[in-house]
């Protein structure tokens, strides 16, 4: 509350301030990550590969910014209390948790395998469930913290072609919700980010399709799809205490996909 006094542009700054970011150094993660790195933040990036390590690695050296890395699939058993005990042994505490690690699997309702459900369910919706759990415990510890979830358009829409990721991505709204009431208590606020089409590799395929694309830009307002960059700065407000009365929504940065 003090610190909202006095508001100036440092209510953004994250200095001082840990996170962890899953799927961190690369695709999206990897700005958020950034974004995070040169507001102040700490970082610890979870991923299963090293894939993009040494990027960030380099982005932060150049910085004199602070980051570290652990190789941990985020489904398996146990992983969520590893994580927030390396970051605690890294760094002390968590104030920030960016639960952005995601895949998606393509499929026609009649051809979906029970194993593709349930991966898809795992990494973008239990693994998130587990992951604020455990980081919650640390944050309460010092009465306050920032979980943002990672949503997507298919946390408003459907999406026939991939069952599991919509219905994972609309469980983050309502996971955002549960988590942002039980925890307001403890000053820890709880808001997700819901990218709209953003220009990056997942994308592709969509972005050359002749008849998608040209549906796509259509229906986005703004005129064009994002570039990565501009998510960074919705994430940074979520990461800050200029949110602290901010709880529980999930934000749209699509310029304006919605609304059509
Ligand atoms: P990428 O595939 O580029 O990156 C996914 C990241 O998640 C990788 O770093 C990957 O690490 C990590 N990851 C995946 N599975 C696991 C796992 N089991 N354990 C640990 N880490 C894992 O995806 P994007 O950057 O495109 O997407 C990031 C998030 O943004 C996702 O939640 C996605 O749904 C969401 N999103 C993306 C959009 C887009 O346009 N790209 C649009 C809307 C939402 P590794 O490579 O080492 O496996």
């Amino acid at each position: 509350m003090n610190e909202l006094e006095n508001f100036t542009n440092t209510t953004f700054r994250l200095d001082g301030r840990v996170a962890i970011v899953t799927g961190g150094a690369s695709g999206l993660g990897a700005y958020y990550t950034k974004a995070l790195l040169s507001s102040g933040a700490s970082v610890l990036v979870v991923s299963r590969s090293k894939k993009g390590w040494e990027t960030i690695q380099d982005f932060a050296t150049a910085g004199k910014y602070l980051v570290a890395f652990y190789q941990q699939d985020i489904t398996a058993d146990g992983s969520a209390q590893a994580i927030a005990e390396r970051a605690v042994a890294e760094y002390g505490t968590i104030d920030i948790l960016v639960n952005n690690a995601g895949i998606q699997i393509r499929n026609e309702w009649q051809d979906f395998k029970d194993a593709d459900w349930r991966k898809v369910i795992d990494v973008n919706l239990n693994a998130a469930y587990y992951l604020s759990h455990a980081v919650a415990e640390v944050m309460t510890e010092h009465d306050g913290g920032k979980i943002i979830n990672i949503g997507s358009m298919q946390s408003f829409l459907p999406g026939k072609y991939i069952f599991p990721y919509a219905a994972a991505k609309h469980g983050i709204v309502g996971l955002t919700k549960a988590y942002a009431e039980a925890l307001a208590p403890h000053n820890i606020q709880v808001n997700a980010l819901a990218p709209g089409y953003i220009d990056t590799l997942m994308t592709k395929a969509l972005q050359e399709d002749p008849v998608r694309s040209v549906e796509i830009l259509d229906h986005i307002p703004a005129g064009h799809w994002a570039q990565p960059q501009e998510l960074m700065g919705t994430l940074v407000f979520l990461a800050s205490a200029a949110s602290n009365y901010v709880t529980g929504i999930t934000v749209p940065v699509d310029g304006g996909y919605l609304l059509r």
